[in-house]
């Protein structure tokens, strides 16, 4: 099998240590939806977007674990299929262990015509819209800010909006409501637009999802941002504009290579890599027609 190659260069950086930045902090994190399976559960609907959102919140797990934390999860990783459970049942998790802020992972569909990011958070009343009077001001609220800034910068989605509930939706949503602590709904990008559903296949993308949530929670708890970083991006044909398939992506200068998967969505990932900047390196390529290059 042939392939085209593209090679670009990366400066290379000192590698520090990561620091334990939530040493002694606990987080709850909710993975929305699941178990598709009888009449008290959810509907089969929900069923991708279960399987998507009990990926990206074991991911996340690990990276805060990782730096310390304390995490709780309202449903098993890696298990969409577990038992059902209520949003009341989710929040009790995040009460009962009291945990220092609660998190439920999401993703969003309309017509199939919308991609962005949206972060809700708790809002006492509608009265000052979008996103005045926040049930836990200058916490959920500033963290819905955070995410869906990181959020937008890993995932390239069309925009993120940090939003109240209350304005948003028309009432507070269920698995907020009850919080003894403050805590948010994020919802990464739109399991029913056509080009997201296959990058949304992809697990690399799914990690660069809780990737993104994980610098948030960096950043909201104003923590030292990680020496080693993540290149991530969309390898597109020049004569097409369409994304390619089974393009191999190097690195030449740190001998990494990454194969883009076959399904069309373009997408390549390269992480743990040494970095200058603080955020997510998202670089798209424009190729020539593989048979052009060989
Ligand atoms: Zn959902």
């Amino acid at each position: 099998m042939r392939y085209s190659s593209l090679l670009f260069f990366l400066l290379v950086f000192t590698l520090t240590t990561l620091p334990q930045n939530f040493t002694g902090k606990k987080f709850a994190l909710d993975p929305g939806h699941g178990s598709p399976r009888g009449t008290t559960c959810e509907p089969e609907t929900k069923r991708y977007e279960a399987w998507m959102n009990h990926i990206v919140m074991p991911y996340l797990k690990q990276m805060l674990q990782r730096d310390g934390a304390t995490v709780f999860s309202t449903r098993g990783d890696f298990d969409s299929l577990g038992a059902c459970i209520t949003l009341s049942e989710r929040e009790a998790v995040a009460n009962n262990n009291n945990v220092d802020f609660f998190h439920s992972i999401h993703h969003n569909a309309f017509t199939g015509t919308s991609n962005y990011s949206l972060v809700l958070f708790e809002q006492l009343n509608n009265t000052i819209c979008p996103n005045g009077n926040p049930q836990w001001p200058g916490q959920a609220d500033s963290m819905s800010i955070y995410m869906a800034a990181e959020l937008f910068a890993g995932l390239q989605t069309t925009v993120g909006y940090p939003r109240g509930d209350y304005c948003f939706l028309g009432y507070n949503l269920g698995v907020l409501n009850n919080l003894n602590m403050p805590g948010v709904l994020s919802e990464g990008s739109f399991f029913d637009f056509p080009a997201e559903i296959l990058r949304l296949a992809n697990l690399d993308y799914l990690r660069t999802e809780a990737e993104a949530q994980y610098l948030s929670y960096l950043k909201y708890y104003k923590k030292p941002l990680p020496a080693h970083g993540s290149l991530v991006g969309l390898v597109t044909s020049l004569s097409t504009g369409n994304p390619v398939k089974g393009v191999r992506v190097v690195l030449t200068s740190l001998g990494k290579t990454y194969t883009v998967d076959s399904l069309g969505n373009g997408f390549y990932r390269f992480d743990s890599l040494p970095r200058e900047h603080t955020q997510f390196q998202f670089i798209p390529i424009r190729i020539l027609p593989i048979q052009q290059l060989q």
